[in-house]
């Protein structure tokens, strides 16, 4: 039967709960066990998708098209397994599925309320990864903090679900904060208390507490929170500040929070977790014998959490070629004609990001005429990708005031312009081109040696796409639409010949890079640039 642990998080938001879940479950993972995260998130939307970066971070895509939390791009990077839709479930997912049914009939005769049948319809989905059969263990990470109004339902499913499926089959770990007082020189154990006290009223005694923290919890302090809290000694796991956040499984391993877990849920230790590769990958991550800097340009760089996948991309990337990766983020709206190069100047690569709307594209183009023009490596990803296309087409080919039309629909040469089937759709939640889709990659072209071979798979976010009646154009003037989707040619991918590094991508290749397998185009990109910096 599979086991379930459910994380929740008190005191504050921001804790980490989502590192400390993919921690955990790498842990168990390791120990030979088949795990899977799952995100509750109690916000009315039916998905982050239609939320500005700003809001919520970066809008992470998965294999079958669902536009999820941040988080899972999280569980996939430390577990190196694909989620998809049914990972992440939000409180506005949870009530048009009730309210669907209401309209079938399904309640007839009956007053549909929170409790029982939002409730009911939050424990369905608590199960359904568990009851594929392909897990042993599914850990729910639960939004939010305990108290707020939106989790109460979670909070209540969770209640009912551990006492429907008996003792020893769950467990609930709370993170929780214990705060450093700097005025006292203390630890304060008492925001913990209230936090777990919460919970109790609410019918849920926490099984393990993950307490994040600046300094060392001594022994006193473990004991005072296990006596106030009710929780054995070892089940007070210390979780301290870390330079990176994938040093955070070794952390947990010494806590020994993988094997307190396993005993609660009365499952065998079974080897001790075998974590060599990540252990090698740390070592490699944190004695790096070069150093390059990138310029990560984008409209929404004020909020780093906005491109998450990108930057852990350039981690796992970095790691491997041994180089410490320096991202410096530029506003694409502080860009000029005037003032590219001075803000460009030192860069050794140049990543235009992914971005919807007209603000900061100028900006992105003129980055992009600067590193073409002076061979400086450059890497454009979706949006990235179609700003490349522009300026091609603008200042290679003579195409006067090329665009996409999502910037100007009336342009007189719509270089990028919106995709056929996307024209009649006018609903903006999860109807852009997402998830995975195959790619043929052009025999002896950049792209198909940088990936070793010639049929990729890779994840869509976007309705724009490279207008095919400038093809030939593009290509007999030297931009190479190296990669093309098999059953409907569109370009997925364009490099340029005469160039050490200039390659765009429709895709997101950034979505599949994890610590076990780093991103090829990722790698290659900072191989160019280390090479471009060795040369300067
Ligand atoms: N706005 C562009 C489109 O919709 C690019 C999207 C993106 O960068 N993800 O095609």
């Amino acid at each position: 039967m599979t086991k379930y642990i459910f994380v929740t998080g008190g005191v504050t938001s921001s804790l980490g709960k989502g590192i400390i879940s993919a921690s955990l479950a790498k842990l168990l993972q390791s120990r030979g066990y088949r795990v899977t995260i799952q995100k509750f998130d109690p916000y009315i939307n039916i998905d982050p998708g239609t939320l500005n970066p700003y809001e919520h971070g970066e809008c992470y895509v998965t294999e079958d098209g669902a536009e999820t939390d941040l988080d899972l791009g999280h569980y996939e990077r430390f577990l190196n397994t694909p989620t998809s839709k049914a990972n992440n479930i939000t409180t506005g997912r949870i009530y048009q599925n009730v309210i669907n049914k209401e309209r079938e009939g399904a309640f007839l005769g009956k007053t549909v309320q929170v409790v029982p049948h939002i409730t009911d319809e939050i424990k369905r989905n608590f199960r359904i990864l568990g009851e594929s059969g392909d897990y042993d263990i599914v850990i729910t990470e639960l939004g939010g903090t305990v108290g707020d109004i939106e989790s109460l339902p979670y909070i209540e499913a969770v209640r009912q679900f551990r006492w429907e499926i008996g003792s020893g089959n769950s467990l609930v770990i709370h993170l929780t904060l214990v705060p450093f007082l700097a005025a006292a020189g203390e630890l304060k154990t008492k925001p913990t208390q209230h936090s777990v006290k919460m919970l109790l009223e609410y019918g849920i005694q926490p099984d393990i507490l993950v307490c994040r923290t600046e300094h060392h919890l001594n022994a006193d302090i473990r004991k005072k929170i296990a006596l106030f809290c009710n929780v054995n000694i070892n089940a007070v796991i210390e979780s301290i500040d870390a330079s990176t956040i994938y040093d955070v499984p070794l952390l947990m391993l010494k806590e020994q929070l993988d094997k307190t877990v396993l005993t609660k849920l009365k499952l065998p230790h079974k080897t001790e977790p075998v974590l060599d590769n990540w252990k090698d990958f740390l070592g490699r991550l944190k004695n790096p014998t070069a150093d390059v800097r990138i310029a990560l340009v984008g409209k929404y760089v004020e909020l780093p959490d906005a491109y998450k996948s990108i930057t852990e991309a350039f981690i796992h990337a970095g790691a491997a070629k041994e180089c410490k990766v320096r991202v410096e983020y530029i506003p694409s709206e502080s860009l000029t004609p005037e003032n590219a190069i001075d803000k460009l100047k030192g860069m050794h690569g140049v990543l235009v990001a992914p971005g919807f709307g007209e603000r900061g594209f100028e900006g992105k183009i003129q980055a992009i005429r600067y590193v073409r023009e002076n061979n400086i490596p450059f890497f454009g990803i979706c949006l990235g990708m179609q700003c490349a296309v522009v300026e091609f087409g603008r200042n290679v080919l003579g195409l006067e005031n090329a665009n996409s039309t999502e910037m100007n629909p009336e342009t007189a040469h719509p270089v990028i312009g919106m995709m056929e089937d996307q024209k009649t759709i006018t609903n903006k939640g999860g109807t852009m081109r997402l998830g995975a889709y195959a790619c043929e990659l052009k025999k002896g072209s950049k792209a198909a040696t940088i990936y070793g071979k010639t049929s990729i798979s890779e994840r869509h976010r976007h309705r724009y796409e490279f207008n095919n009646e400038y093809l030939k154009q593009y290509e007999t003037a030297g931009m190479l639409p190296s990669g093309i989707n098999p059953e409907n040619g569109l370009v997925e991918i364009v490099e340029l010949k005469n160039h050490p590094f200039f390659v765009g991508s429709q895709f997101h290749p950034e979505l599949k890079s994890t610590v076990a397998n780093p991103h090829p185009l990722f790698i290659n990109f900072v191989a160019a640039s280390l090479a471009y910096a060795r040369k300067k």
